[in-house]
């Protein structure tokens, strides 16, 4: 059963333009801060080595006071390692995010078309080797542009925001989803057939018609969404290109179809695995 986060405007605005909005992010940041920091301290040997190196060239260390000598040493040692770690491990936090930026949408929090398109080369690529299922869910909003011009373009940014929170909340950990066009966003589920796919998908766009938007001036309207469906145990993609051309196909024929409904690309017929097989493909709807 999908959950649905009932969000206020002023609470979707908020975490539209909060740069603290994990709960959508499905990922997992590298954990780089901690292999800076050991670097920084392994860096920071380099100060004491170095002054060793020069102490017995000069042959300083046999005039110096050894306690002053090993005082010295010890103070260069954890120092230099403690303040280079820290310093790496503070780079390291700066990395991890700068890298999350990278391939997030900045508006709703999911990630953005390029990590996608490196996410689906990886799953199809496991696709092939494992044998294991996978499905595409591409949804697209319906007459969105007239929601934007009807409520404005800000309202449009929140009905975005709140869909990618409805998908997110929708789909299971492990699924990967993103924002791939202005009004568009992708779902990859490894390890999922296509009649689950397809439920998830109907969940997706039950949920979206059922809960209300609400544009700046308080009007209240309904959002609806097409969607495509593919599944590698119906279809036989020899590529991710053609994956992700055939759930777009399917896509498009559910806007042909009427819009507000879930149609799954089918393989028929001795032209299975071609785009010719598309005009067989059914639709959902309730
Ligand atoms: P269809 O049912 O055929 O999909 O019609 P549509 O109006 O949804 O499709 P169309 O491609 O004509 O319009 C998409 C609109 O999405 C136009 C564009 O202004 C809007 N859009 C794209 N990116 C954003 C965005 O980041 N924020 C907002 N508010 N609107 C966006
Ligand atoms: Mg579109
Ligand atoms: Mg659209």
């Amino acid at each position: 059963m999908a959950r649905f986060v009932s969000l206020g405007l002023q609470d979707a605005m908020a975490r539209n333009y909060s740069a603290d909005r994990k709960s959508v992010f499905i990922g997992r940041p590298n954990k780089r801060s901690f292999k800076r920091m050991l670097q920084g301290a392994l860096l920071g040997v380099g100060a004491p080595m170095g002054w060793l190196v020069i102490s017995a060239a000069t042959g300083f260390s046999q005039h110096a006071d050894s306690t002053y000598h090993y005082a010295l040493m010890a103070y260069m040692l954890l120092g230099t390692m403690l303040s280079f770690g820290l310093f790496g491990w503070y780079a390291g936090r700066k990395e991890d995010h700068l890298a999350q930026l990278s391939v997030m949408d900045h508006l709703t929090g999911t990630y953005n078309t390029r990590f996608f398109h490196r996410a689906l080369e990886r799953e199809f690529a496991n696709y092939t080797r494992y044998s294991l299922p996978m499905s595409l869910v591409l949804l697209d909003l319906d007459h969105f542009k007239l929601i934007n011009d009807t409520y404005g373009h800000q309202s449009g940014d929140v009905v975005l925001s709140e869909v990618a929170e409805i998908i997110c909340s929708t789909v299971r950990q492990g699924d990967t989803v993103a924002r791939v066009g202005g009004e568009e966003f992708a779902v990859i589920m490894p390890g999922t057939a296509t009649d689950n796919a397809l439920a998830v998908s109907e969940r997706i766009r039950e949920a979206i018609k059922s809960r209300p938007a609400h544009s700046l001036d308080g009007t209240t309207f309904t959002v609806r969404a097409s969607l495509g469906v593919a599944g590698t145990d119906r279809i036989c993609p020899r590529s991710a290109t053609e994956f992700f051309a055939r759930v777009d196909r399917a896509l498009y024929n559910a806007k042909e179809q009427g819009r507000d409904r879930s149609v799954v690309a089918e393989e028929t017929g001795p032209l299975a695995g071609s785009y010719s097989a598309i005009s067989s493909e059914g639709s959902t709807k309730s």
